[in-house]
């Protein structure tokens, strides 16, 4: 049997513009699937309207065309995917994996004991009566040990039951959730490669559970160490992290490739002789490991 071409991709929310944070999740992505061959492709998780900023998925696609950023094939919206996430969403109810939630904050709050990823929800609606008012839906999670082997982290293994828990599909709103969005999408665009940043690597598992329940493939997951800024936290736009300059591409490439551990001697002088070089002097193994890079290092009790 031969093994499936490389599809990769980067998904960007475009809540606000990139910042350098998102530059190292694009490299990594880009170069990992040019380095094989692979298609690459954008995808715009604009899922969740109010976290949307106006302009910012254009922005996006400007900033990644100026640094020299090529994708394959049209980009995809997660704003236009809403039948597809309610299809998935009747498969699991027809596997009596869905329930209503109607619990407040509060109750949520108090209820809680803290897992993997925040909160982890006790299953307090799992035998309710459906509520009359608009409720959130969540997948009653499987009694199971997740565990994959991520090309960087190496093994990681989750309860799912007791360190994430029933985690919410769609909220009461109608919006449905990432962890939906993102794990119908992967399988939509055939991606067999997943590269992105470590903060994501507590929702994996979740990932996992979903494409089972589903019957979908399990993409490969390489999980890039996370950059941070000076305190200490992950750069992002809700920490007003500096959206990337679209005049200064090169520099802010080589940075990012300084970043993920690669070493220009001398490094490219323009645009087109960094993608070029980068290419073929990508390498994982170059990527320091995670520890000392991101906050949870060490002590996530996901990885095993
Ligand atoms: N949309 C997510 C973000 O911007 C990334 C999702 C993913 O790569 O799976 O952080």
């Amino acid at each position: 049997m031969t093994e499936a071409r490389y599809r990769g991709r980067f998904a960007p929310t475009p809540s606000g513009p990139l910042h350098f944070g998102s530059l190292v999740a694009a490299l990594g992505s880009y170069l990992d699937a040019r380095s094989q061959n692979g298609t690459w492709l954008l995808r715009i998780e604009d899922v969740d309207p109010p976290r949307n900023a106006p302009g910012a998925s254009d922005a996006i696609q400007r900033t990644l065309e100026a640094y020299g950023f090529e994708w394959d094939e049209p980009v995809l919206y997660q704003s236009q995917r809403g039948k597809a996430y309610e299809a998935a969403l009747d498969l699991l109810r027809r596997q009596g994996r869905v329930y209503p939630c109607s619990c407040t904050r509060k109750q949520l709050a108090e209820a809680a004991h803290r897992g993997i990823d925040g909160p982890v929800y006790p299953g307090t609606c799992r035998n309710r009566p459906v509520p009359s008012q608009p409720a959130a839906l969540r997948l009653r999670v499987p009694e199971a040990r997740i565990a994959f082997v991520d090309r960087q982290q190496g093994r990681v293994a989750c309860a799912i039951a007791s360190e994430c828990g029933d985690f919410v599909l769609q909220r009461a709103d109608g919006v449905y959730a990432y962890h939906l969005a993102v794990v119908v999408d992967d399988a939509e665009q055939g991606i067999n490669h997943i590269v992105r940043g470590a903060d994501l690597l507590t929702s994996t598992p979740r990932h996992i559970v979903l494409q089972t329940l589903l019957g979908l493939p399990t993409p490969d997951y390489l999980h890039l160490p996370v950059v941070l800024d000076a305190h200490g936290n992950k750069l992002s736009k809700q920490t007003l992290a500096a959206p990337l300059n679209n005049s200064a591409a090169l520099p802010g490439l080589v940075q990012a490739a300084a970043f993920l551990g690669m070493h220009g001697d001398p490094w490219p002088q323009s645009l087109s002789e960094f993608w070029k070089w980068a290419v073929p002097a990508w390498s994982q193994r170059l990527i320091e490991p995670l520890r000392g890079r991101h906050p949870r290092a060490g002590s996530n009790p996901c990885k095993s």
